[in-house]
């Protein structure tokens, strides 16, 4: 793939910001270069703006070099970035399917982007061909998301492919569940494909959706435009700091929550495909279960009753009446599934 093709000419021409850091590269010394305030406070001085130490954690742990690597405020400065860098706004269009995250089409507006939206089949599966035949001379991105938020499911794989060697433009493939699937997703196929870009999470598995730490895995080429496009300190301090500790301390610790996860969603599916009035259980691979009930509005209005806050889905096309249950604690779960049970015809909540 030729990228200068893809890109926009701006974002080709554009010089990006130097910082001070970037000029001087030095460890000892005195830093008078930055118009910091002197007096240390732990973070008085700018973060990394390259997150090198982190970024070689990271690539410890994932098994990727670092030049493939950006760092990101979530996945969503990910997905804001791959608009901004590829889509000429009012000229470009992205290809989404759905139901999926909500994040790409909103990115898409604020950058004026034409989406067009793929409908998946009726069990939430991908169909390549329903996606390639929206493809235009303007189309420069699609987003796929494996597993695929809310169905729970992840997409069959030679569908993906099929989509990535017969286009000409970036497939973005959102794994932020991707820790709970028994799928090593596509990061073992950066080498192949050089138009994916493979988009993680610390939000969902890692347990520090409140840190917000992003990862976006591309070709060495993708991630020096993505980078260069980013606010440079886009990851603080503090932020640069908590992420290193949990993933090096408390690894353990979250590879064990990690199972524990998948072990209850196992129970759950099993014990909401008890529940009568349970129209349907999606399969998932995720971190969560949409299930099918009648009138799922009524059930989740019962549930707020109850103070169990769960996520109605109802209102996107090709999910009416469905909820969408994130996997809690053991004890959590016993209290979603007791109150789901009262009664076999769900006559308590209609
Ligand atoms: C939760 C989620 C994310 C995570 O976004 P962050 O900004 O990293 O917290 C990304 N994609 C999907 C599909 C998600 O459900």
């Amino acid at each position: 793939m030729k990228l200068d093709r893809i890109i926009r000419k701006n974002i080709a021409a554009l010089a990006p910001y130097s910082t001070a850091r970037d000029e001087y590269k030095g460890e000892i010394g005195i830093y008078i270069d930055a118009n910091e305030n002197p007096y240390p406070t732990g973070y008085n001085r700018y973060p990394d703006p390259h997150q090198s130490t982190l970024k070689k954690v990271i690539s410890e742990i994932k098994n990727i070099p670092t030049k493939n690597i950006f760092l990101g405020n979530g996945s969503d400065e990910a997905i804001d970035l791959l608009f901004r860098v590829f889509c000429e706004p009012k000229e470009d269009e992205a290809i989404v399917i759905t139901p999926s995250y909500g994040m790409y089409s909103v990115c898409a507006n604020i950058n004026n982007v034409k989406l067009i939206s793929v409908q998946l089949d009726n069990d939430y599966f991908l169909e390549a061909d329903a996606i390639l035949k929206n493809v235009t001379p303007s189309t420069k991105l699609i987003f796929l998301c494996s597993p695929n938020n809310p169905s729970g499911n992840l997409l069959n794989k030679d569908e993906i492919i099929k989509i990535i060697t017969n286009f000409e433009g970036i497939v973005a493939i959102d794994e932020a569940y991707i820790d709970f699937a028994e799928d090593e997703g596509f990061v073992p196929l950066l080498n192949t494909y050089d138009n994916i870009v493979v988009l993680q999470t610390l939000s969902k598995a890692w347990g520090m959706a409140g840190l917000r730490l992003g990862m976006a895995f591309a070709s060495e080429e993708i991630i020096d435009v993505m980078t260069k496009v980013k606010y440079p300190y886009n990851i603080n301090c503090a932020g640069q700091h908590l992420v290193l500790e949990e993933l090096t301390i408390n690894k353990a610790k979250k590879e064990a929550e990690l199972k524990e996860i998948i072990s209850e969603r196992e129970i759950l599916k099993v014990e909401l495909s008890k529940i009568k009035y349970i129209e349907k259980v999606y399969p998932s691979d995720a971190n969560f279960i949409l299930i099918k009930v009648p009138e799922a509005t009524k059930l989740y209005n019962f549930l707020i009753s109850k103070t169990v806050i769960v996520r109605n889905r109802s209102r996107i096309t090709g999910c009416a009446d469905t909820l969408r249950l994130t996997v809690g604690t053991p004890e959590e779960n016993i209290t979603l599934l007791n109150l789901l049970r009262t009664d076999e015809e769900g006559t308590f909540y209609r």
